[in-house]
């Protein structure tokens, strides 16, 4: 979100739909909010045991959920298909794109009229749908901004780490903006991974796990008609790279003797304490996704060329080469 946008946000007096949750005409984002009945409260709470469970000592700047605000955004039509939504790291802000979830509930009620469903069960599903959709969005932009956050800027540098990723843009002598980020998919997988665990939890607890497991399936079909309507065989999501992720941590866990929770657990505490060597190690791992699956690394997202199997019996060979095991290098 622009400084502009965020500054008439201010100015308007809505520091956070959380605090004011109003439901006037023009707030569609909190309407949205409010129609999935969510509960900041049980949110919150969620959060902070999930951490403590996972051993994260500090839960960053923002551990206050009613500090953060949430707005509603209009993302420019490049960006759309690609999100609905987007975290200001700095100021605590989660932009969502209510109108962009508004349009995508069309598409599910679309595809639903043109399936065999009875029409009776229509209303739930969608609401299943949108449930999904904005309560993981809002969890996944909050887990960012919860995250490891360093910045350094310089004359003509900038560079941001989070979680794992890392950013840089340089200002060259010609004028032009050079760009360099490294470990954005596997930082990605960690955040999203997270991000699904937190709202099966939440939608546990606010009774609707049901309701979770039948939006994300809704998703699942929708994209998989859209590839097909529009054979493309990338539409962005993180599933693959959550897979692979999972992929990795089951590897370092056979090799470790350890339960994969635990491996995870480290990747957790890395993600939010900002551990060197974790961040390193994903740095290694990063370069060698890229150059064995590009297609899925370029596009900070993933490709329907995925095979899991291919990519365990790389991720083996390519560890043997290196000399030492992950499980050494992460010293758990
Ligand atoms: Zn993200």
């Amino acid at each position: 979100m622009s400084q502009e946008k965020f500054e008439q946000h201010q100015e308007s007096g809505k520091h956070s739909i959380f605090q004011e949750f109003s439901s006037s005409e023009e707030d569609k984002l909190a309407a949205l909010f409010e129609r999935v009945g969510f509960d900041f409260n049980t949110l919150q709470s969620i959060l902070e045991k999930y951490l403590e469970k996972s051993g994260v000592e500090d839960g960053g700047k923002y551990r206050d959920f009613s500090m953060l605000h949430v707005v509603d955004v209009k993302f420019d039509e490049i960006d759309k298909g690609r999100r609905e939504a987007t975290a200001d790291l700095i100021k605590g802000i989660v932009s969502i794109d209510a109108g962009l979830i508004e349009e995508q509930e069309q598409q599910a009620r679309k595809m639903l009229e043109d399936s065999p469903v009875p029409k009776e069960k229509h209303q739930k599903l969608v609401e299943a749908f949108v449930h999904y959709k904005l309560l993981k969005n809002l969890i996944h932009e909050y887990v960012h901004i919860r995250g490891h956050v360093h910045i350094e800027n310089g004359p003509d540098y900038v560079g941001i780490d989070a979680g794992y990723a890392k950013r840089q843009e340089t200002l060259l002598e010609d004028g032009v903006v050079e760009q360099k980020n490294s470990n954005v998919s596997l930082s990605e997988a960690v955040t999203e991974k997270m991000a699904l665990e937190i709202y099966q939890e939440y939608a546990h607890r606010a009774g609707a796990t049901r309701q979770a497991y039948v939006g994300k399936k809704m998703l699942d079909t929708m994209e998989e008609i859209t590839k097909i309507v529009l054979e493309q065989d990338d539409l962005g999501g993180y599933d693959n790279i959550v897979e692979t992720l999972d992929i990795i941590l089951e590897h370092i866990a056979d090799e470790a003797e350890l339960q994969k929770e635990i491996v995870w657990n480290a990747f957790k505490q890395g993600y939010f304490a900002g551990l060197p060597e974790i961040t390193n190690l994903l740095s290694e791992l990063s370069g060698f996704l890229k150059e064995e699956f590009p297609q899925m690394v370029d596009a900070e997202t993933n490709s329907n060329e995925w095979n899991p199997m291919v990519f365990r019996s790389k991720l083996s060979e390519w560890e043997a080469n290196r000399g030492k095991t992950l499980a050494e290098e992460m010293h758990i």
